[in-house]
């Protein structure tokens, strides 16, 4: 049983500009894709393509913000890969919607036989709730592997193997805890990873899907500082680190 301590973000698609030709932007100041693609969009609106203000793309991206023009951010999207989540944690990942595409690892069709769990990071640290939780979690797993075994047997009147074999693993997690690990794909524009990193980081979100927040969000400043930059990690009461945004859309 392998019993994982914190997750894994990993970028895997960010936005690639096209300029068009007719209607080149009198760029300044260094960016990225994603960010030129939201200052020509921006732009557009007014047609401001010679740029009379003389702003560099964070100045420009700067003062959207402030004004709170949230639409401009919906053209930019980054694709997550998350992984050393626990379920309850996508649980409530996914109760983010608007501007949010996700798949995740199906229990229907995976074994789960030799899965990871994600210890909260409440627990670690902690010898003795450690020792608890990690026999809670082998005896759930156990469990899981008995009731796949047994209706397997149920079930071996069905022709296809690969749905007897779903026919036995839906059944069987349900006895699988929230530690179980999952990954997990997710697309979000720009506006929506905002309002979600908002929500998400503040002291009153739950420990793993804060600190899942926080590797999100260095993760996308590191790739677009102009678009997440006003962000700010402190830490929070009991140690750990949480957020707050600059510019709250409201
Ligand atoms: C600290 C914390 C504690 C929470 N506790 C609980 C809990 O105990 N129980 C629980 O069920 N949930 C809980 N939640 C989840 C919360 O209720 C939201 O489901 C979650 O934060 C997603 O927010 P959202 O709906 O604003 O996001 P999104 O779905 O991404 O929506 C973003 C915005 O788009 C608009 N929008 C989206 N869909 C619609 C729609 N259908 N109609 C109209 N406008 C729409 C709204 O303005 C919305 O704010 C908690 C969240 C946090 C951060």
């Amino acid at each position: 049983m392998n019993i994982l301590r914190e997750p894994r973000v990993t970028l895997v698609a960010r936005p690639q500009f096209v300029e068009p030709a007719h209607l080149a932007i009198a760029w300044k100041g260094p960016s990225t894709d994603g960010e030129r693609l939201a200052e020509f969009a921006g732009r557009l609106c007014y047609m401001s393509q010679r740029n009379p203000a003389g702003r560099s793309t964070a100045e420009y991206l700067e003062n959207i913000l402030k004004q709170g023009h949230g639409s401009v951010f919906e053209h930019s999207t980054y694709v997550l890969l998350l992984e050393g989540i626990s379920r309850s944690c996508t649980h409530e990942l996914v109760r983010h919607r608007a501007g949010f595409g996700y798949s995740q690892l199906s229990q229907r069709y995976v074994d789960e036989s030799e899965a990871n769990f994600v210890m909260p990071p409440a627990i670690q640290g902690d010898p003795v709730m450690e020792e608890q939780w990690q026999q809670a979690m082998a005896s759930a797993q156990a469990s899981y592997v008995g009731a796949v075994e047994r209706l397997m047997q149920k079930y071996r009147w069905v022709e296809s193997g690969v749905h007897r074999r779903k026919m036995a693993r839906e059944a069987a997690r349900s006895v699988l805890p929230n530690g179980t690990e999952t990954k997990i794909v997710v697309s979000a524009n720009v506006r929506a990873w905002r309002t979600m990193l908002e929500l998400r980081l503040g002291e009153g979100a739950e420990l793993e899907i804060r600190r899942l927040a926080v590797m999100i969000l260095r993760t996308l400043t590191t790739e677009a500082p102009a678009l997440f930059g006003d962000f700010e990690i402190y830490p929070a009461a009991d140690g750990t680190e949480c957020g707050r945004v600059g510019y709250h859309k409201v």
